[in-house]
């Protein structure tokens, strides 16, 4: 059966908590008992220092999966968290872009390796921030997008390029992928303009917006540079709390979703 819980999570737009949300989601599913793989996909691998996988450690990444022999099995290794397993990202992924424009089958690359795998891990993919061919290959690969909105100002105007990209995939390389839902991120419920965009934004989008919203906590930028998810770090900060109730509506929205045949 193939596995119809591959989310990528995925907005153009830089610093909108996409990391931040594939580690502490990640980190969240795995300690509820849900085994979880997370892709890294971007050429920071923001994910992979995240997670305190030092650049000694990454010697099998992302790149071998796309443009290697490399399956899922092989690159994907542990973290310090029980059930949770990354495959990591190291900066010849951002030459990995030019490669695949030349590659047959561009923007099927990484949907052809998680289709042989058979791995019902559920697998989130932290996309870069780009509508890319990196992008469009976890589009292609996914049955659901999950896309983290910043409180601000601006929030909503990337989003119709974003769904058009979507759409687009549907149409053309992948008719099961669905927007899994839109989260809130670094809300501040002390700043009237957040809750000015988190009411536009449920107004425009009802309920593709998860009820939960990540509240902006320091505890949640500390964490990386200690390299832990903040579940970890400080698992009582608002932060944690936010996240682990995220995971579970997350969990249920998957198991709302319909089955794969
Ligand atoms: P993206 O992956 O979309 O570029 P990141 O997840 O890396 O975004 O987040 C951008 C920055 O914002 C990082 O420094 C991160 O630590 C910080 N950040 C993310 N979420 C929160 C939050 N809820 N509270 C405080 N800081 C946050
Ligand atoms: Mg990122």
């Amino acid at each position: 059966m193939p596995n119809h819980r591959i989310i990528a999570i995925a907005n153009q737009k830089g610093g909108v908590g996409k990391t931040t949300t594939a580690i502490n989601l990640g980190a969240a599913l795995a300690q509820a008992g849900h085994e979880t793989i997370l892709i890294d996909l971007d050429p920071q691998g923001n994910a992979s220092t995240g997670l305190g996988i030092d650049a000694d450690m990454r010697q099998q990444t992302v790149y071998d999966l796309l443009l290697g022999e490399g399956s899922l099995d092989d690159v994907a290794q542990k973290t310090n968290i029980d059930d949770l397993y990354i495959v990591p990202a190291t900066s010849d992924l951002a030459s990995a872009d030019v490669e695949l424009s030349n590659a047959a089958n561009r923007t099927k690359l990484l949907r052809n390796k998680l289709v042989e795998t058979g791995s019902e891990k559920i697998i989130l993919i932290d996309c870069p921030p780009a509508l890319g061919l990196l992008t469009i290959n976890a589009m292609v690969a996914a049955t659901g997008v999950l896309v983290p909105l910043q409180a601000e100002f601006y929030a909503l105007e990337g989003l119709s390029q974003l769904l058009t990209s979507i759409r687009h995939v549907r149409q053309t390389a992948n008719p099961e992928l669905r927007v899994n839902g839109v989260l809130l991120t670094m809300s501040d419920y002390r700043n009237n303009l957040s809750q000015q965009v988190e009411a536009d934004a449920r107004a425009t989008l009802g309920e593709l917006i998860y009820t939960t919203v990540i509240p902006r906590n320091v505890r949640v930028s500390e964490a990386p540079s200690h390299a832990q998810p903040v579940l970890i770090y400080d698992p009582n900060s608002k932060g944690s709390l936010a996240y682990r109730q995220f995971a579970e509506e997350f969990v249920n929205r998957l198991n709302l979703a319909p089955e794969a045949a």
